[in-house]
């Protein structure tokens, strides 16, 4: 195992990297911006490097500079984490060749992967499905016309470069088509340097579910079942589980084996995820791979009950996997909500601002990975994501009454986040039956993001209404209220009041 390792990102996955090191034994240098000196990453490493002001391309996704540090701290080996430089492919070369290893899979690997058009001719040579659709980007707006009419209206415009769900364009007939290639070309443009665009089917209502692959330098590919992530807001992912409710052993085995397949078609070694858009006939298609630890790793080490970051450094420092694939099978059900910093009655507005109050959620089968404390500042440089809550439960109902139990727990105060939208998603029928597609969220917004308070808030509202009432204060708003309010922007207690909530 490696003696020492750089922790080359921030937030929740910064700390993850760091407490899976230190459970190995492995010393840690963390890197952070200015803006971040002061983070719950930079305090918990053994050795932390400022490596530039806040903006991203100034610090985090300096790669030159980050293996230099890397070099002068004596570190043998750098985990990018997720984002910022994890899927570039000229940084785990230049890690490579400054004679590190980077924790991820071979440049190569990410090469093949990483443009939507080579991971799909990849994947046909491979005998894997994907969405019927070009293979290469499309020239002007009569060739893809053309194609469109070919494989049928509705088609999805896709920045071959893409990422995010930047470049995107559905197209549902003929007359829409040009706009849309023009507005893809230009997105795609400004987020990747890239205005290749290819078409594909769209599909009605499929899931999202993906394959997690873990691969060593001896040959073996395993897969360790899959994630269900149809919970999406503009093709961002918001809650994610495992196992999926579609998704039975047989379908189950016949996609690991897909993922496994595209795995080897690419060369590839360490921990990655196959993207695949499963329609309502149990028909499967690939869709991209992740050449990276995925945010929603944690679903799956719950019900595996294995540690894919610990599994990420013992592949990189050449351990073979000991696990035989009928072995690996999922054991209850685990949930994630991805906690960020948007106001969702207002359009998910990002909200801003230093956290006042944090009252963490515990009891049985909780994980809280987080990137705040009291103090953070919440700015606008970063991903909103501010946390991952986590819970592993005997069966899937379970699994929601205590996310639905933690998310009651939880309070955040100073800024805005997604924990009431969470509360409202878990209680709608639709969620508690699994009858979920990549287009239900967009479908239900509205009644998902109503400005009064979940019942499950509502009772931390009454509850700070009566404290603040025994402390002669008003309740709600400012720093002086109690903890559970701050945040909420004090109607809640308000809204208690009126309604007569009392505590049982
Ligand atoms: P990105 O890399 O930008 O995230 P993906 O190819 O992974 O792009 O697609 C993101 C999301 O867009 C998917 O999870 C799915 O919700 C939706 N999507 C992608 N391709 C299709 C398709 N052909 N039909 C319908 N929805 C799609």
């Amino acid at each position: 195992m490696f003696r020492k390792v750089l922790v080359a990102n921030r937030g929740e996955i910064a700390l993850r990297v760091i407490r899976a090191c230190r459970e190995l034994g492995v010393a840690t240098v963390a890197v952070h911006s200015e803006a971040d000196a002061a983070a719950p990453h930079v305090r918990a490493a053994d050795e932390a490097v400022c490596v530039g002001p806040p903006p991203s391309a100034q610090s985090y996704l300096l790669g030159d500079r980050i293996i230099a540090v890397a070099r002068e701290r004596g570190a043998e080996a750098i985990h990018p984490g997720y984002g910022f430089l994890s899927e570039r492919a000229w940084f785990a070369r230049a890690v490579r060749e400054a004679g590190l290893v980077f924790i991820g899979p071979p440049a190569e690997a990410i090469e093949a992967m990483g443009s939507k058009t080579a991971a799909r001719q990849l994947a046909v040579a491979a005998g894997v499905p994907v969405v019927p659709g070009t293979t290469e980007s499309v020239g002007d707006a009569q060739e893809a016309l053309a194609l469109a009419e070919a494989y049928g209206f509705p088609v999805l415009l896709k920045a071959a470069a893409g990422g995010g769900g930047k470049g995107m364009r559905v197209v549902r007939d003929a007359g829409a088509l040009e706009g849309a290639l023009g507005a893809a070309r230009r997105e795609a443009q400004n987020a990747f340097g890239d205005d290749a665009v290819y078409i594909e089917k769209y599909i009605e209502g499929p899931r999202h579910v993906e394959v997690q692959v873990l691969a060593d330098m001896h040959g073996t590919v395993l897969h360790l079942g899959e994630r269900e992530c149809s919970v999406q807001r503009r093709h961002q992912k918001m809650i994610e589980e495992a196992p999926s409710v579609a998704v039975d052993p047989a379908l189950r085995a016949r996609m690991g084996a897909t993922a496994v397949a595209a795995a080897r078609a690419a060369g590839y070694v360490n921990a990655g995820t196959c993207e695949f858009l499963l329609d309502r006939d149990g028909a499967y298609y690939f869709l991209e791979m992740n050449t990276r630890i995925q945010v929603e790793h944690p679903v799956t080490e719950l019900v595996m009950g294995l540690d894919l970051v610990q599994w990420q450094l013992r592949i990189a420092a050449g351990e073979r996997l000991p696990f035989a694939q009928e072995a690996l099978v999922p054991h209850g059900w685990a949930m994630e909500c991805r906690i960020t910093s948007e106001d969702a009655v207002n359009g998910f507005l990002p909200s801003t601002g230093r956290v006042t109050h944090l009252r963490l959620p515990g009891g049985p089968g909780v994980r809280w990975d987080g990137g705040i404390e009291v103090g953070t500042d919440v700015g606008l440089y970063y991903d909103p994501m501010l946390a991952k809550l986590i819970v592993h439960a005997p069966s899937r109902p379970l699994a929601i009454a205590r996310m639905r139990r933690a998310l009651g727990e939880l309070a955040v105060g100073g800024v805005e986040t997604t924990r009431d939208f969470h509360l409202r998603v878990l209680a709608h029928p639709d969620f508690q039956s699994g009858a979920i597609s990549i287009q239900w969220l967009e479908q239900h917004l509205e009644e998902l993001t109503r400005p009064d308070a979940p019942p499950e808030v509502r009772r931390l509202a009454a509850l700070a209404a009566v404290l603040a009432a025994q402390d002669g204060r008003p309740s709600g708003g400012g720093g002086a209220s109690p903890p559970v309010m701050a945040g909420t922007g004090g109607g809640w207690a308000a809204a208690a009041r009126r309604d007569g909530l009392r505590l049982p």
